[in-house]
């Protein structure tokens, strides 16, 4: 489970509209990348699919569901955020087991899904350390250990790698990629980096000022984009 729709989606803030009437729909299971320049609204969207902002007018459905009017915790969704975010003075298993804990859950259920994430994100050797004992890389991963415990319909993620330094960067990339891989489950992954979403995506949505320029697989795109604006931001000649 994890199809995503917006149905003529828009949001305004105050008098300015930052994202004019807009149609996506994202397959379940695909690995969807949000790629555009700084201030498109890749950020706004992603927030509106999480309920972390309200649309202004439309609709967004999660597998067939109105969701529009649900709650962020409700809609099935995990938002992973950048490995600051995690609480220093708890070890990993804690770090990871935090949603569950608030969210009252069983403790023998919640032993088995932070062992079984620790698992899959190869963080098993490190469950009792603390965050300011792992690398960056192992970091991140408790962030997204944190996601996957919660079993959600889908994945989002903004810009999750770009406190890290390239060569870093290179790895999560392919961490996040194994990890679509493993989980087989949606993923929305926005990004300002070319190359994170012609290598990561199954289908790329071109952002330009909170319009859709074009949508399609990294070939697509690069064999054919619709204009030069495309062209320019996948790196093809046009
Ligand atoms: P991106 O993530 O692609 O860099 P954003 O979604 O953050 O872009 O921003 C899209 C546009 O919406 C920008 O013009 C930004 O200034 C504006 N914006 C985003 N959030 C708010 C807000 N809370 N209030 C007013 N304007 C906002
Ligand atoms: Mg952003």
């Amino acid at each position: 489970m994890g199809r995503i729709t917006l149905d003529k989606v828009t949001k305004s803030f105050g008098e300015v509209e930052v994202i004019p009437p807009l149609d996506l729909t994202i397959e379940d299971g695909e690995f969807c990348v949000f790629v555009g320049p700084s201030g498109c609204g890749k950020s706004t969207l992603l927030r509106l699919i999480a309920g972390l902002e309200d649309i202004t007018s439309g609709q967004i459905r999660i597998d067939g569901n109105d969701a529009t009017n649900v709650p962020p915790a409700k809609r099935g969704l995990a938002m992973v955020f950048q490995s600051y975010a995690l609480y220093p003075h708890m070890s990993v298993r804690k770090n990871i087991a935090f949603p569950l804990r608030m969210a009252k859950m069983d403790q023998a259920e919640i032993d088995r899904r932070v062992e079984n994430a620790a698992s899959v994100l190869n963080l098993s050797d490190y469950i009792d350390r603390r965050p300011g004992q792992l690398s960056g890389g192992q970091r991140q991963r408790v962030a997204i250990g944190r996601a996957i415990v919660r079993e959600p319909a889908a994945f989002l993620f903004d810009e999750p790698l770009s406190n890290l330094d390239a060569a870093l960067r290179v790895g999560m990339r392919m961490e996040i990629s194994e990890l679509h891989k493993k989980l087989d489950t949606t993923m929305i992954y926005v990004t300002h980096d070319q190359v994170e979403a012609m290598t990561m995506a199954d289908k790329i949505v071109v952002l330009r000022a909170g319009h859709i320029e074009q949508v399609g697989s990294p070939l697509e795109l690069y064999r054919n984009p619709r204009n030069t604006f495309v062209a320019a931001f996948i790196g093809s000649p046009k």
